[in-house]
């Protein structure tokens, strides 16, 4: 799991908070979801959970280990990208690969991982090609893919299918509950501006909030089940927010 105590964030010594006090519990095999306006600091908060910000105030478990005493790679997190960063020089199988390599992982049990997961997301015959030679979607897989093979402790989502069409979203959309579903011990982070993948994979959504209120900028506005956010909405802020088609 992941435990966030009042956590704060500013890109300048001394400057805004972007973050302001965020305490979050998540629990092992539970789907999270950050929703709020843009800019509220959603993607701030993934990165700093994926060791690629620093913490200004605040602790931050992983695994019930403090995030200050832990290396990189002992955080056991995968973040899959917006714009999924593939290596373009690099095949699929290599993509999905890389982090195994990095991490000194024999090279049959590489092939085994990567095969397996390439079955399960159906991308085996994508093995040998190059990114650039593959669709939108199936970037996307080959992004998710990289990360599943690193088994984490932590999947991290940072608005994954806002690339694709709205067919393809709904498709992914049920793809990534049904790999959460059988890979559900970990606990996952997604950001999405989608009511409809917030209503629909959330166990628990968090709604951030920002913008003209300042004093709140960038703190949790309400955290719960999607459809006790929806019923019982705290203020008229989550109101809007959850109930309003955007
Ligand atoms: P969006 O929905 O548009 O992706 P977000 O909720 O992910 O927004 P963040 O990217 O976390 O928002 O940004 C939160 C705030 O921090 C914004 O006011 C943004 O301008 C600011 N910010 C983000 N990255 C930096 C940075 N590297 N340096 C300074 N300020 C930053
Ligand atoms: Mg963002």
């Amino acid at each position: 799991g992941v435990q966030l105590s009042n956590i704060h964030k500013s890109y300048e010594p001394g400057g805004a908070e972007v973050i302001r006090d965020v305490s979050l519990d998540i629990a092992d095999g539970e789907f999270c979801v950050f929703v709020g306006p843009s800019g509220c600091g959603k993607s701030t908060l993934l990165r700093m959970v994926a060791g690629l910000e620093d913490i200004t105030r605040g602790e931050m478990r992983i695994g019930g280990n403090r995030v200050n005493e832990l290396a990189p790679s002992e955080r056991n997190v995968a973040m899959v990208f917006q714009n999924y960063a593939l290596y373009p020089h690099l095949d699929v199988a290599a993509n999905m690969a890389f982090g195994l390599r990095l991490a000194g992982m024999k090279k049959d049990e590489i092939g085994t991982r990567v095969g397996r997961i390439a079955k399960l997301l159906e991308i085996e015959h994508l093995l040998e090609r190059k990114p650039k030679a593959l669709s939108g979607g199936q970037r996307q897989r080959v992004a998710i893919g990289r990360a599943l093979v690193r088994d984490p402790g932590v999947f991290l989502f940072d608005e994954p299918l806002s690339n694709l069409d709205a067919a393809l979203r709904t498709q992914m959309r049920v793809e990534i509950a049904r790999l959460h579903r059988e890979y559900g011990r970990a606990s996952t982070i997604y950001v999405t501006h989608d009511q409809v993948e917030a209503m629909t994979l959330a166990d628990k959504i968090v709604l951030l909030h920002t913008g003209a209120d300042v004093a709140r900028h960038g703190s949790v506005a309400q955290v719960g089940a999607p459809m006790d956010l929806y019923a019982n909405p705290r203020n008229l802020f989550v109101a809007g927010f959850i109930g309003s088609p955007r």
